[in-house]
């Protein structure tokens, strides 16, 4: 390089040597390892160097300031990607959030599992193999009805597994009314083709009747699908067949009628004094020979597919060599298993079930939550924005009860006037919310950052790390 202005500041930086022999970072590489620590230095020093080449003016840092650097980039470096946020979406159980979050008596459950050696597939009185469906089977059965119940990853899966049992090579009659799309690209054209099943369509998109489904089954029929439209609603001149009905019809005609719930609650929620929602137990008692449902949606529990239904039926699935590929972990055996015990006691269900909890939290309880978390918010943004108290609507999510709003409360922080001309003023704050230790994640409507606060519990928490708010002000032209 020929020899420029720069070139004496850019000499007297340090040598990555004489960095990494220094007392403050004999502590990094004990933490870290040499060759990372090493490796940052390099990164450190060589930005450094480019930033003296480009800017005459820039100071040359010390070495404290140096190490100072490295530190943070190794501790951003090591911290975990994935961590906890506030889910102020107004979204109960959010896929991109992690739906349900889980019950103490989950997590020790998982703990103990994760930490030690486990009978997940163990026969303990006989020393044999044992199979990780014991665990859950009585339980689930005893909750729906059902004469035999299996596990796997997801509902998803679940849907698959089924189809593939059942249906490959062979027919399944949908009705169009029910060929839906759900979030996270899970289509159920899309997975039926996968799962080797033909798809035959039947009906229209609003009305399907009991005559459409009797002409569609023949030889070919492996089964009869029917899928609980989650995350949308035909309303108008509708006509949809009963479970009871096609049940009856699939029975005469030897087919087995297969239900997909996608939320499924094993409680009537009603009796919480939220909408109906369609439960397992009322499709098994309406003849249905296989039910579907995920672990993680209503009921509250870790990701997971059930299936519950007739034993001939489950054993089908479990001779199944998708079985094995599809399996549940043993951690998601030990959460699944404590959540449903807790459904033995519907009373202390809703204290101890996050999920029911917070769907049921009482309205005046979240309104005078907002009342305080206001006094608390309006500081951080003085001069930036305005912070009000406001209804709210919170949603179950996971395609749950789709229409169906519940009333909240929360806060709508509206940027200041002077703020207002730059256009993204509102991102920016809802950013900085992001930014925060722990992420605050809220919804931007009608210009206004939203914050629902009925899934705000760790209030604590919550209010330690406003003080580090950091709005960036509005470049000015
Ligand atoms: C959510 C849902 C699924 C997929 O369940 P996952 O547990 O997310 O895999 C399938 N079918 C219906 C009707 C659903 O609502």
């Amino acid at each position: 390089m020929a020899p420029g202005p720069n070139t004496p500041r850019l000499s007297s930086l340090p040598a990555v040597e004489s960095l990494l022999i220094q007392d403050d970072t004999a502590g990094l590489i004990a933490e870290f390892g040499r060759p990372a620590v090493t490796r940052t230095i390099r990164g450190v020093l060589a930005q450094v160097r480019k930033n003296l080449l480009a800017n005459s003016e820039a100071a040359v840092p010390d070495d404290s300031s140096l190490i100072h650097t490295v530190t943070r980039r190794l501790r951003d470096a090591d911290a975990p990607s994935m961590r906890r946020v506030f889910n102020l979406t107004g979204t109960v159980l959010h896929t991109n959030l992690g739906r349900a979050a889980l019950p103490e008596e989950a997590i020790e459950a998982v703990a103990t599992a994760a930490r030690e050696a486990t009978n997940v597939e163990f026969d303990v009185p006989s020393g044999r193999r044992g199979d990780r469906d014991v665990h859950l089977e009585q339980l689930l059965c005893d909750l729906t009805g059902a004469e035999a119940a299996t596990v796997v990853n997801n509902n998803a899966a679940a849907v698959l597994l089924v189809l593939n049992s059942l249906g490959n090579r062979k027919e399944a009659p949908v009705s169009r009314g029910e060929l839906i799309e759900i979030g996270g690209s899970f289509r159920l054209p899309d997975i039926m083709a996968r799962s080797g099943c033909r798809l035959h369509e039947v009906g229209t998109t609003n009305r399907t009747h009991l005559s459409d489904y009797a002409d569609a089954i023949g030889p070919k029929t492996g089964l009869v699908m029917k899928v609980h439209t989650s995350n949308y609603v035909i309303e108008g001149f509708t006509a949809e067949v009963p479970e009871v009905e096609l049940a009856r019809l699939c029975r005469e005609r030897g087919v087995p009628l297969v239900v997909d719930l996608g939320s499924g609650t094993l409680v009537d929620l009603e009796s919480y004094g939220l909408p109906h929602e369609p439960t397992p137990a009322e499709s098994i008692a309406n003849g249905v020979d296989l039910v579907t449902f995920s672990g993680d949606k209503l009921l509250g529990g870790p990701q997971a597919g059930i299936i519950v239904g007739r034993a001939a039926l489950v054993a089908a699935l479990r001779r199944n060599p998708l079985k094995r590929a599809l399996r549940v972990d043993k951690m998601t055996v030990a959460a699944l298993a404590a959540v449903l015990r807790l459904y033995s006691n519907p009373e202390r269900l809703a204290k101890r079930l996050p999920a029911l909890r917070l769907l049921t939290r009482p309205l005046k309880e979240i309104h005078e939550l907002a009342a305080r978390m206001r006094d608390l918010v309006v500081p951080g943004l003085e001069g930036i924005a305005s912070v009000e108290t406001a209804h709210c609507e919170s949603q179950p999510g996971s395609g749950a009860l789709p229409t169906r709003e519940i009333p909240s409360a929360g806060l709508a922080i509206r940027s200041a006037a002077q703020a207002r001309n730059s256009g993204n003023a509102i991102e920016r704050i809802a950013r900085a919310f992001r930014e925060l230790p722990i992420p605050v994640i809220g919804r931007i409507q009608n210009g206004a950052l939203i914050f629902d606060l009925r899934c705000l519990e760790d209030e604590a928490a919550f209010v330690d790390q406003l003080p580090s708010l950091k709005i960036p002000l509005a470049k000015t032209k």
